[in-house]
């Protein structure tokens, strides 16, 4: 019996499958000869070039600035030459303008940001604006502009900083391992965010699979009380935000609100990292830690790779794919990806590279719905995900709105205990964009 907190409704227990990569050391990837950064690796307004063709670049400069409030910019992962500011292949499956870098292999940085060496004492929109100009995102795969995050509206009132290290997803374990690795970092990231809001105290929530790291993060913190490491049970989506605030605060967020209507913010424990980097050594963010996993990849591995780095380059360097790889997806199996070539890049957002052989993918075509049920038990916001999927196959968007479309989160969990392999998730998302443009038309 599990004496972790947890969410109330809902939720999965798919099988871990993190045994591949849990024990195995973040590597750092070598660099490839080229890189492909696109200008779109956020939600917001893609970021607009500042380069040209044949322009010379140092690592950190800026390749593209951003656009407004909601965008960041982002940063030559390496040094070397602009080959191509063209559209190229995206992870997201529309191929989007990019960056194309030739590396020279000398990997010469610019000056870094002006380091903040006591963010304790600095002014916190000083922080703020140095967390945009750093291109920070956040790195669990949201990737919401962080510095957008931070900057809640006057009215709201902010009590509460959640660092989110549960890594719930399958398979995945670049959180588990940078929480081994790099507690310090996360944990003075954690400082930075808590003096924005003038907090003194936070919470760190860890899934009990990972009790290595729930060790290290308290054993890290001390016993002073600031930061409160808290065990949660193994159940997905454990790290979705919401869920993450009903297991850690007993807060519940309404349907159609933002956690800071319960006064919480969350963070993920590398966008920490991230944010600490940025700040007190100026570093933009051009590398990240990925797992490259599964039972397709003949040796998986956690690897720290830059930004723009091609897909297959990371496989290559865990030995290459074996015969019988049957999909490829970036993310994890829950929430991520499949892709259709190795030749995109991986990017801020990508947390996994999960290649699944024949015998892990479904391949049964979905049947008529049986009406057990099983998706309304296991969907961790109340919805009947079989009711939105019905609405908008008989196109009324209406009463898909009704079903409170717009509440779900994606996770998954409904698509995964389907008996009759309905792709909910697919139709639900369709349901979300018909439902917005809807309610846009209305003035909602
Ligand atoms: S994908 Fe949406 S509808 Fe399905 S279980 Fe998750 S939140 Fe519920
Ligand atoms: S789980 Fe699948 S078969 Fe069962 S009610 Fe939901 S959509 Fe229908």
């Amino acid at each position: 019996m599990s004496a972790g907190r947890t969410f109330k409704r809902g939720g999965v227990h798919p099988p871990g499958e993190k045994h591949r990569t849990a024990a195995v050391a973040v590597e750092d990837a070598p660099l490839p000869e080229r890189l492909v950064v696109p200008v779109s690796q956020h939600i917001g307004a893609p970021a607009r070039p500042v380069v040209k063709k044949g322009d010379r670049v140092l690592a950190g400069q800026v390749l593209a600035e951003a656009v407004g409030f909601v965008s960041v910019p982002v940063h030559a992962p390496t040094s070397g030459t602009v080959r191509r500011v063209d559209v190229a292949p995206h992870p997201m499956g529309t191929p989007q303008p990019a960056i194309e870098i030739e590396a020279d292999g000398d990997d010469a940085w610019a000056e870094p940001l002006e380091p903040i060496p006591a963010p304790e004492a600095a002014d916190p929109s000083v922080l703020r604006r140095r967390i945009q100009e750093a291109g920070i995102v956040g790195l669990g795969g949201a990737t919401f502009p962080t510095h957008v995050k931070l900057s809640p509206p006057p009215e709201a009132t902010i009590d509460a900083v959640i660092l989110n290290g549960v890594e719930c997803e399958p398979y995945l374990t670049a959180d588990h391992r940078l929480m081994l690795e790099a507690a310090g970092e996360i944990l003075a990231g954690l400082q930075i965010v808590l003096h924005l809001f003038g907090l003194e105290r936070g919470w760190v929530g860890i899934e009990e699979n990972k009790p290595d790291a729930i060790a290290e993060m308290g054993r890290r913190a001390g016993d002073g009380g600031w930061a409160e490491v808290v065990p949660l049970e193994i159940k997905y989506p454990q790290g979705a935000e919401k869920q993450l605030i009903q297991a850690v605060l007993g807060r519940e967020v309404p349907s159609g609100a933002l956690p800071m209507a319960v006064g919480a913010v969350v963070q993920n424990v590398a966008t920490a990292a991230a944010i600490h980097a940025a700040v007190v050594r100026g570093r933009p963010l051009v590398e990240r830690v990925v797992t490259v996993t599964g039972p397709g990849v003949r040796e998986p591995k956690n690897l720290r790779f830059r930004v723009g780095t091609p897909v297959r380059h990371l496989v290559d360097r865990c030995g290459g794919l074996t015969g019988d790889v049957a999909k490829v997806v970036l993310g994890g199996p829950m929430m991520g990806l499949a892709q259709h070539t190795l030749d995109v890049p991986a990017i801020k957002g990508t947390s996994g590279v999960l290649c699944l052989t024949r015998d892990r993918v479904r391949t049964a075509p979905a049947g008529p719905c049986l009406r057990c049920g099983r998706c309304v038990d296991a969907c961790p916001m109340g919805l009947e995900p079989t009711g939105i999927a019905a609405a908008i196959g008989a196109d009324l968007v209406e009463e898909a709105d009704r079903y409170h479309a717009l509440d779900c989160i994606e996770c998954g969990s409904c698509a995964y205990v389907c008996p009759a392999f309905i792709p909910l998730v697919q139709s639900i998302r369709y349901a979300k964009g018909r439902v917005l443009s809807w309610r846009r038309k209305r003035g909602r």
